[in-house]
């Protein structure tokens, strides 16, 4: 039986808060699974997670371990993001994908500047050998993102203004670039299309051997990274990826 009744795809929000969830509304109780259902998600990335839909008149939603992980790895607290759930097949499998780009971290918003803050400060913790061969790894453990991000977004640094690659010939310059997980694999960064940005690799050096380096912010446009006082703004558009 379908995962989803009646329809081909459904409109949610992606919350990372106390409860971390795929949420839906009420109004959407008669297209979502009549009993409690365990599903399989395909997330943006490709991957293949476990989900439990518990049927919740009063609070639908799609939870689960894996679920829960990989939306805290990209969703600023307390900002939900927009996506949708599309039926792939016939059975419980789903896909999701984003619909639009999260609420920025607004600087009104200070609680959650704040936990932000205090959450990169504990990444900066961590030793940083560790932290870069980590990081390290999972990106080449997948060549295949670095593939992507590169033909989606080009073999540009994503740093605001930098200027390190203008001198670098073109046909060396996808040489010069790495992907860098903007939430290090560390902390939980996944390999989400939705968690990386390309950086030349003066600035990706830059963020991992600065001796601080911290993430202020992060949303599905970019990331802002403190690295000894001086602020890196790193834009880039997740949605072009996806
Ligand atoms: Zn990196
Ligand atoms: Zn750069």
């Amino acid at each position: 039986m379908a995962f989803l009744q009646g329809v081909t795809s459904l409109p949610c929000r992606l919350v990372h808060h106390t409860g971390t969830m795929i949420r839906f509304t009420t109004g959407q109780l008669g297209q979502l699974p009549l009993n409690d259902e365990d599903c399989f998600l395909e997330l943006p990335d490709g991957a293949v997670v476990r989900g439990h839909c518990p049927r919740h008149p009063d609070n639908p939603y799609i939870g689960g371990s894996e679920i829960v992980r990989w939306i805290k790895s990209w969703v600023p607290y307390n900002a939900p993001a927009n996506a949708s759930v599309y039926q792939v097949g016939t059975g419980n499998r789903i896909r999701l994908a984003v619909a639009a780009p999260a609420t920025h971290v607004t600087a009104e918003d200070d609680a959650t500047k704040r936990r932000v803050v205090s959450r990169a400060r504990k990444l900066s913790r961590i030793p940083e050998s560790g932290r870069r061969r980590r990081s390290y790894e999972a990106w080449e453990r997948d060549s295949y993102l670095r593939t992507v991000a590169l033909s989606a977004w080009g073999t540009a640094c994503q740093v605001t203004d930098c200027t390190f690659l203008a001198t670098v010939p073109t046909h060396i310059l996808p040489k010069m670039v790495d992907v860098h997980h903007l939430n290090h694999v560390s902390r939980g960064g996944t390999d989400s299309p939705l968690n990386i940005c390309i950086l030349c690799v003066v600035h990706h050096q830059l963020i991992h051997r600065a001796p601080s380096s911290v993430l202020q912010s992060w949303d599905l446009d970019g990331s802002t990274v403190t690295v000894n006082g001086l602020t890196l703004k790193i834009i880039r558009d997740a949605p072009a990826i996806m």
